[in-house]
Order: structure tokens, then C-alpha cells, then sequence
């Protein structure tokens, strides 16, 4: 695939000292905590922004935050570029690393530290799977809301570094809404602690900054999450339109009517053939966009909430409506959603855009989307978190054609700008990563930019964390 993006030039100063500064971390950690030979660098290479990659330095695994904070001082005192990495499953290029950076994973750091009901909250290391903290309090009746579809795999670390979404985000928040505190590792090694188990904290705000600052504001070793009681019942239900347009602007009357159901989500005619040939999930293939709408509470209110949208999508000309009929239904429903990368996958490369629009937008920004993939002649699905505005198109294309390659890269480009220009933003969920910084001028003015690196040189003058990432390199102050 053709490079539009560039990464910074490496240090040569740090590439040449590469054999001193392997052997500098081998004495500050365990051997199985240190990766550096060539051939078992390459699964570090990139992230699930596959279409670029960087083999790194070196890559380092610690078990402790006493370990971060060792490699950070060794790293800041050396001007040793480092990369934190939670399970590599970024999509805007995250966690992909530049030759002269210092890979640093969380994967060993995976205990869930503590459960603590009175308090509703789980304290776990970054390493910890979004998925593994459900599973770990479900049977008591509670579970951690915020749920990417990436969930099996990604971790907590990764979640806050990108202030991750989900599904079922619409009533109960991303990451920043259920996050209460972290320990936290600075780019000298200084470890400290922001928030905790109470509700709110005196001072700056400084959790929220460090939620979905990528890994350019220190590393995070630890977080305390908010647990929420499982519902009563929860029932997804599913609502074929002809067209994307109405689709479209009965989510934003069902938003605007008051109801905040737990979920809606959003698929046009190719993504429900797509998911539907995957996952068999009994999705209708008459229809042209789907919504998955799903209620919960007690048999009472979920009928109550249904029989209120019911109406609002029929005044949107609604041509199917099936609630699902058992709990076997209702997992095959959300797992056809959940897998829709995946199942896409099977089919033909493809780069997932990962703008917001508010929801009044959503019908004139899907229409605009598939007029630009035209005019580049590509094919899209678009699947996405409706409620939330928060949009996916998932631009098909060759990757092994470098000009099909570029025509999908400058189509998605086109695409974030409409979202920007609509009133929304660059990124819902996904992050700025290596992907979208190049376009952050287009949603921010040099002073509104120069603000941000401002903070996140007071963090980190010699901007060494994830160097290439989040703001365009031209303009940035020199180090
Ligand atoms: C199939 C698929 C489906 C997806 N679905 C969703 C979805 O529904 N919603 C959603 O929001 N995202 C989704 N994603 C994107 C991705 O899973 C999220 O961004 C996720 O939070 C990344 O977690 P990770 O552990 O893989 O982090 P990584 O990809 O390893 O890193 C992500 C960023 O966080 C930083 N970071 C990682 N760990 C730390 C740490 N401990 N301290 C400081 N910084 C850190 C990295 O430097 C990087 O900038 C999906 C991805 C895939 C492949």
C-alpha cells in the first residue's frame, strides 16, 4: 500500500546507541519482559490500522508499575521515544511505532486488582481485557457498560488511551463516563495517582485529560472502573427501512422525543448482507438500512419505551419491526453487529472512518458518504452507533493496488472533513492516532492546536511519548 502518511525521521542518535539501550533495559527488567530480536519484533510492527507499519527498537513487557516507571526514567533521561501498547487493535495507528521507539506493552499487567460492590467498582491493571471485567462480576449482577466490539481482546489501558465506545454507550456513556481513577506512570518516571473510588475530584480535571490522550500523557498502570447492576431484562429490537435517509432521521426523533433507549445501531443494505452471510443472525434482507434498537428495564417499561418508538418509526415509514424472541436471538443480533469488521473483512480490505455528526445530520451525511465513494468509484458499508452519531463507514478496497489504496485513503479524508464540516468531529471513538492527524487542522484553528500541544508538552517537553501521533508534525514546537 502507497505511505500518505509520514512518520517523524527517527532519532538517529537513538538508533545508533540501539545495542547499548537493549542491553540498558535488559538490566532493569526480567528477561521475559524484553523483546528484541528482529524476526519477534514484527508481530509490534503496526495495529489494526494495518495499511502502515514501523518495525520497532525494542519491546518491553512489564509486570509492575515499578517496571514502567524504570523504563520511563531510563527512556526520559536517554530521549528514547516510547510507544504504549494495550492489545494492538487500534484502528487510527495508535499504538503502531517508529524505528527508534521503545515498544512498551501492558499484556502482562492483566490482574484484576480488586472487586468492590459497596462502592461499585473494579480496580484493575491496564492489561486487563474490556470483556474479562463482565465476565468477572456478571454472575453478581453487574457488568462494566462501555463495550467495543473489539472487546474480547482490547484492554483498559487501550480504552482510555482512545476513550473507547461501544454499542451500548447511548445510555450509559463511553470510557470517560465510567472511568474514576488511574495510577499513572509520567514520561520522567514519576508514578501518580488521579481520582479513585469517589464521584468527583478537587482540583483540574485531569482524569478526563488523560482519558483519550493516546499515550502521550503517561502510562497507565492502573484503573478503578464504575460497575453497574444489570437491568431487569433487555430486549433488542429490529427496524427495516427502505432507505438510509429514514433510517437516519428516526434516530434523530427517537433522540429528540426524550427516550434514550440502551442502543441504536445502524445498517445500511451492504452492511446487512455482510454481517447477515457471517453471522446468520436473522437480519432482513428486503430492507435497505436496518436499525438494531434495543430497551431495557422491567416487561412494563421495555413495552412501554417500544410502543413509543414503534410509532416514531412508523412515521418514518418503518417496514419491518421484530423484537427478538429468546435470549439465543437476541446474542445472535448483537453478535451479527459485533462482528461486522471482521465479517467485512472476509470480503476485500477495507479502512473504517470513525466520524461524529449530530444526529440531526445523520441523513444528509450518509447521503453526501456514498456520493463521495462514488466519485471515487469504491464501495462502502456503512454500520455504526446511531444514537451516538457517531459514524463507520467502512470504505472497501484493494490494498494490494496502490492507486485503489490512495483513492480509499483520500475518499475517507473527504469523509471526516463532511463530518467536520456538518458540525461534528474527526473522531467519536477510534481517536486521532496517525490516521486523522493530518486533518486536525481542518477541525481546529493554531490556536486552538497550539492550546493542546501546549498541555501535552507540559507533560512531556521532549515528546517522546507516541511522537507521531495526534497533531500534524508541521507546526509543533521544536524540542
Ligand atoms: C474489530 C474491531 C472492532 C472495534 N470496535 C470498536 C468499538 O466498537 N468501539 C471503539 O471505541 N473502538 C473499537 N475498536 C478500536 C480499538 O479496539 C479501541 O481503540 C481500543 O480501545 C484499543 O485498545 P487496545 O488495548 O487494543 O489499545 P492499543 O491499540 O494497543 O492502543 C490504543 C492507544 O492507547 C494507547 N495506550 C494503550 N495502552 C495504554 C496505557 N496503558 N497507557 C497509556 N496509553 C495507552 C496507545 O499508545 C494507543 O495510542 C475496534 C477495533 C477492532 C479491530
Amino acid at each position: 500500500m502507497s505511505e500518505t502518511i509520514q512518520f517523524l525521521p527517527p532519532r538517529q542518535a537513538v538508533l545508533s546507541r540501539r545495542t547499548a539501550i537493549i542491553a540498558d533495559l535488559a538490566d532493569l527488567l526480567p528477561p521475559d519482559c524484553l523483546v528484541h530480536e528482529p524476526r519477534e519484533l514484527v508481530p509490534f510492527e503496526t495495529d489494526a490500522f494495518v495499511a502502515y507499519r514501523r518495525v520497532p527498537l525494542a519491546v518491553v513487557l512489564p509486570r509492575t508499575t515499578a517496571e514502567v516507571a524504570a523504563v520511563m526514567k531510563y527512556c526520559h533521561r536517554y530521549g528514547v521515544p516510547v510507544v504504549p501498547r494495550g492489545a494492538g487493535t487500534s484502528l487510527s495507528g495508535g499504538a503502531i511505532p517508529q524505528e527508534d521507539a521503545v515498544v512498551l506493552g501492558l499484556s502482562k499487567m492483566s490482574r484484576i486488582l480488586e472487586v468492590d460492590y459497596a462502592n461499585r467498582t473494579a480496580t484493575v491493571q491496564a492489561g486487563v481485557t474490556n470483556l474479562s471485567i463482565s465476565e468477572t462480576v456478571g454472575a453478581d449482577g453487574f457488568f462494566y457498560a462501555p463495550d467495543p466490539s473489539s472487546q474480547l481482546a482490547c484492554t483498559i489501558g487501550g480504552n482510555i488511551g482512545m476513550n473507547s465506545g461501544g454499542a451500548h454507550c447511548l445510555k450509559y456513556g463511553v470510557t470517560t463516563n465510567n472511568l474514576l481513577g488511574v495510577k499513572m506512570v509520567l514520561v520522567d518516571g514519576t508514578v501518580i495517582e488521579l481520582g479513585g473510588k469517589h464521584l468527583d475530584a478537587a482540583g483540574y480535571d485531569l482524569l478526563g485529560l488523560v482519558c483519550g490522550s493516546e499515550g502521550q500523557l503517561g502510562i497507565v498502570t492502573e484503573a478503578t472502573v464504575r460497575l453497574i447492576a444489570k437491568p431487569e431484562g433487555a430486549r433488542p429490537v429490529l427496524f427495516g427501512f427502505d432507505t438510509s435517509e429514514e433510517a437516519g432521521s428516526c434516530v434523530a426523533d427517537v433522540i429528540g422525543s426524550g427516550i434514550i433507549p440502551v442502543a441504536i445501531e445502524f445498517m445500511d443494505k451492504p452492511a446487512i448482507e455482510i454481517c447477515e452471510a457471517f453471522a446468520h443472525a436473522g437480519y432482513p434482507l428486503d430492507v435497505g438500512a436496518l436499525l438494531i434498537v434495543e430497551v431495557e428495564g422491567s416487561e412494563a417499561e421495555m413495552d412501554a419505551m417500544l410502543k413509543e418508538i414503534v410509532e416514531i418509526a412508523g412515521r418514518h415509514g418503518v417496514k419491518t419491526v421484530r423484537e427478538s424472541q429468546s435470549a439465543m436471538e437476541a446474542a445472535l443480533i448483537w453478535k451479527g453487529r459485533k462482528s461486522a469488521f471482521g465479517a467485512t473483512g472476509r470480503i476485500a480490505d477495507y479502512i473504517c472512518m470513525d466520524g461524529t455528526v449530530p444526529l440531526g445530520k445523520l441523513s444528509y451525511v450518509l447521503k453526501k458518504t456514498s456520493e463521495i465513494t462514488d466519485s471515487f468509484g469504491l464501495r462502502v458499508a456503512n454500520v455504526f452507533h446511531a444514537g451516538d452519531g457517531n459514524m463507520h463507514p467502512l470504505i472497501l478496497f484493494n490494498a494490494n493496488d496502490p492507486e485503489d489504496a490512495a483513492k480509499a485513503e483520500a475518499a475517507g479524508n473527504e469523509i471526516l472533513k463532511l463530518c467536520v464540516d456538518a458540525g461534528g468531529c474527526l473522531t467519536g471513538e477510534h481517536g486521532v492516532g496517525i490516521e486523522k492527524r493530518d486533518l486536525m487542522r481542518h477541525q481546529y484553528s493554531e490556536a486552538d492546536l497550539a492550546q493542546q500541544m501546549a498541555v501535552r508538552a507540559a507533560f512531556d517537553e521532549g515528546w517522546i511519548l507516541n511522537p507521531s501521533k495526534v497533531f500534524p508534525l508541521e507546526g509543533r514546537p521544536t524540542t
